[in-house]
């Protein structure tokens, strides 16, 4: 499993968590899948509602957005992102039980640069390689 994604989205994601700091920061991906492995297309921000800054809660309307514009475009919202402020770029015990959706992407980036993929597979949540494109 990949997720193929331009250095410039990463590097939006990384200025997103740093400005987030002490919250996290969270926001959608758009983007096509090929099989198992998707490739990024797009990122919708999204607002977090979690009341505690070590949680992320993506904001129902930001999430309807993302869906109506990955239509828009022909796309599909393929997976979600946010940061740990103080941990390490992996899914924390409530990133494990709240996913769901089959064949989602994860993609955990931390203030300090670290960012790691994740994709929940078959009811697991499983390291996926992160490959950087260049557009
Ligand atoms: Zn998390």
């Amino acid at each position: 499993m990949k997720l193929t994604m331009p250095g410039a989205f990463q590097a939006q994601i990384l200025q997103a968590a740093r400005a987030a700091t002490p919250a996290e920061c969270c926001g959608l991906i758009l983007g096509r899948r090929e099989g198992e492995d998707a490739v990024a297309l797009g990122l919708h921000a999204a607002r977090n509602l979690a009341a505690a800054v070590d949680r992320f809660e993506v904001a129902p309307a930001d999430q309807f957005a993302a869906q109506r514009a990955a239509r828009a475009a022909g796309l599909a919202v393929i997976g979600c992102y946010h940061s740990h402020p103080d941990g390490a770029a992996q899914p924390s015990t409530e990133d494990r039980n709240g996913a769901g959706e089959e064949n989602f992407f994860w993609l955990i980036a931390t203030p300090a640069g670290a960012m790691a993929a994740f994709v929940y597979l078959r009811g697991v949540m499983v390291g996926a390689d992160l490959v950087t494109s260049s557009s």
